[in-house]
């Protein structure tokens, strides 16, 4: 991302008696300065740090949202173009005030019936259109190319290289949901269990959202795009169904048959914990074949293995990731 000073405006007058001005838009609050897709059926509003990123001259924009690149030159809002008009309006009034200030005179009547001809020039220079950023949600520093950025929602095309944050985001819930569990291990038995409980359900929404998010990404490249819209995987074993149906590979791949299972039966512990008050039942079991859990008794999930699930889902988000290049 290049750097941006502060606001400027530089006059240039050139060859053939025209004037153009080059306007210099204001940084944001924080740093971040405002950008929109010049795409209409976009329009995605997100913000840049100038001078984080990329190195180097008339770098591409990316757009967030969309993936649309373009010049930067492009990506301005409505509002830095509103600002940027009255600025140059702005000096290009100041300058023809003073201009015919210049040109003012008063002449004295001459003898008694003599006429007095004046002229004055009243009035002020063009207003300039302030404005301030939008607030975001979701602030990022991309981990390819260190450009400070923000957008609405999480998920995010880097808008300098390009690169989709998913596997960024998906890696930073599982570092929290590790941190949750450090946390359990000093909470007394009540919260100790809610913790690891609630780390599992996290783990599981981390990784159905990541999941979602890269299928929806790669829905071109599919035959059945409306599928897509459908996809969840909070269902593991169904999840692996539908991705090899549609993009034709294993997300399994590189798994062990026993980790494949830990996690299966992880995602079932929390399906009975959000459906079923963490009874079990006799579908989970047939699910699972888990040789502890009793129907009618609760489920117990450990530390142990939510951890173990934490790795396991790290290998599974490598598969699915677009970075894999499947
Ligand atoms: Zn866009
Ligand atoms: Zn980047």
């Amino acid at each position: 991302m290049p750097n941006q000073r502060s606001s400027r405006c530089y006059m240039q007058n050139h060859k053939d008696d025209k004037v153009s001005f080059k306007v210099e838009i204001p940084i944001g609050e924080n740093n971040l300065t405002g950008r929109e897709c010049p795409k209409p059926e976009c329009l995605g509003y997100f913000k840049v740090q100038f001078g984080t990123g990329l190195k180097g001259e008339n770098l591409p924009c990316h757009c967030p949202y969309c993936g649309h690149i373009g010049p930067h030159t492009t990506f301005l809002t409505p509002e830095q173009v509103e600002y940027a008009k009255s600025v140059a309006l702005n000096q290009f009034t100041e300058v023809l005030l003073a201009d015919l200030k210049k040109m003012e005179f008063e002449s004295r009547p001459l003898g008694g019936f003599g006429l007095s001809v004046s002229m004055k020039v009243s009035g002020g220079t063009h207003p300039i259109y302030y404005y301030r950023e939008k607030q975001l949600e979701t602030e990022v520093v991309c981990e390819h190319c260190t450009l400070r950025y923000a957008v609405y929602g999480v998920f995010a095309f880097c808008p300098d290289c390009g690169l989709h944050n998913s596997l960024q985001i998906f890696n930073k819930s599982m570092e929290l949901i590790v941190k949750m569990l450090d946390m359990s291990t000093s909470a007394e038995d009540v919260i100790s269990s809610r913790l690891i409980e609630n780390a599992l359900g996290d783990c599981v929404s981390a990784f159905d959202g990541f999941g979602r998010e890269v299928c929806h990404i790669r829905a071109g490249s599919t035959a059945s795009p409306d599928k897509i819209k459908r996809l969840s995987f909070q269902n593991l074993e169904g999840a692996r169904r539908n991705i090899l149906d549609m993009f034709n590979y294993d997300v399994s791949t590189g798994l062990t048959t026993e980790e494949w299972f830990i996690a299966a039966k992880c995602f079932q512990k929390r399906h009975l914990l959000s459906h079923k008050m963490g009874v079990v039942d006799g579908d989970y079991i047939s699910k699972t074949g888990d040789a502890n859990a009793i129907i009618g008794r609760k489920i117990t999930v450990t530390s142990e293995e939510v951890r173990t699930l934490v790795q396991i889902l790290y290998k599974l988000a490598h598969n699915i990731s677009i970075e894999s290049g499947k």
